[in-house]
């Protein structure tokens, strides 16, 4: 395939999507709600953080939500439990949060312990308070077009494409990865979003030719720079969702996406970055799906633009 000038020199041409100044637009808003609702309701909205394990990135990763948590005036239970607690003890401590009032969200910090069956973990949370999104009650209604809580990763993604591009109606949409946590929910929101989807994996044949239609690429795959820029139709707009540690040079670890940047960034429209693109979002996304869930919990009206 021929190359342009800019794919030859990787001279960034695509306009950089910003995740992270994203993210705290979506903060600030859910901060300003929540300030709404605890002056006109008495309520202050509750996320439940549940840890199972010593698990360093998990503990980094629930450190992070308890700390944003509280920055946008939410209450933050953090619940941290040995890595040999039993499927008995941890489903008990589900049922209670499930019951507590001050709760209106729960989240399980995955992956489990090997003993502990995942499913039947994430299914005895209170569909309405799964800000995860990953109940089995919430994937058929997304599936089915129905109000649900949708998983945050996914939804950050949606937020950023719907803010560069506004309608995303009849655009042609490739979701490399058929996770159930990025995969599948991030098809079926881009065709609640009217585009013609498909979803590639690795079974898929000739995957640069099918992402080469793409109007709109989202890489979920979790392999380091495996989407180069001769993949991408030129003016595609790519949302890059894979976290990946690498060795650099200097020996050093670095972030790198599913995404090429260098030579993607040169025939791109648009683009995230990793660091600093999906990332952010998730986190803002959980803290928004907090706040619909008190919302709907209260009966009171769900905020805008921070819902599928
Ligand atoms: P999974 O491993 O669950 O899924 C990966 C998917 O990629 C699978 O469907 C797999 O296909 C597909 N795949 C693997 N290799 C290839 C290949 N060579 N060609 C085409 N498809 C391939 O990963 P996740 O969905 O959980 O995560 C994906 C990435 O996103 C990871 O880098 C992860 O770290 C990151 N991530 C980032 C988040 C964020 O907040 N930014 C949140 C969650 C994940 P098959 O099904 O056929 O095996």
């Amino acid at each position: 395939m021929a190359l342009t000038v800019c794919e030859r020199t990787n001279e960034m041409t695509a306009k950089l999507i910003d995740g992270k100044a994203f993210a705290f637009t979506v903060r600030e808003k859910v901060a300003a709600h929540v300030s709404r609702i605890k002056e006109e309701a008495g309520v202050v909205p509750g996320l439940a953080v549940v840890l199972v394990g010593e698990d360093p990135a998990s503990q980094v990763y629930v450190r992070s939500k308890g700390k944003q948590t509280v920055e946008v005036g939410m209450a933050s239970f953090e619940h941290k439990l040995a890595a040999d607690t039993s499927e008995a003890v941890l489903l008990a401590l589900i049922a209670s949060l499930n019951a507590d009032s001050a709760v209106h969200g729960i989240l399980v910090q995955l992956p489990l312990p090997e003993h502990l069956d995942s499913g039947l973990v994430i299914n005895s949370i209170d569909p309405a308070k799964d800000v995860d999104g990953f109940h089995i009650s919430n994937v058929g209604l997304l599936a089915t077009g129905q109000k649900s809580m949708v998983p945050c990763t996914p939804l950050g993604c949606l937020m950023l494409l719907r803010d560069h591009h506004g309608s995303l109606a009849g655009m042609n949409a490739v979701v490399i990865g058929r996770s159930n946590i990025v995969g599948k929910p991030m098809a079926q929101l881009l065709l609640g979003d009217s585009c013609t989807v498909t979803i590639a994996h690795s079974r898929t044949k000739d995957l640069p030719g099918v992402v080469r239609q793409a109007d709109i690429v989202v890489a979920a795959v979790g392999r380091p720079e495996m989407v180069t820029g001769d993949w991408i139709k030129p003016g595609a707009t790519v949302i890059d969702v894979g976290i990946n540690r690498v060795e650099g040079e200097s020996g050093k670890t670095l972030l790198v996406g599913d995404v090429d940047f260098a030579s993607a960034s040169a025939v791109a429209g648009a683009i995230t970055p990793v660091p600093g693109g999906v990332g952010p979002m998730t986190i803002a996304c959980l803290l928004a799906n907090t706040l619909t869930a008190c919302c709907r919990a209260l009966d009171l009206p769900e905020p805008e633009g921070l819902t599928a």
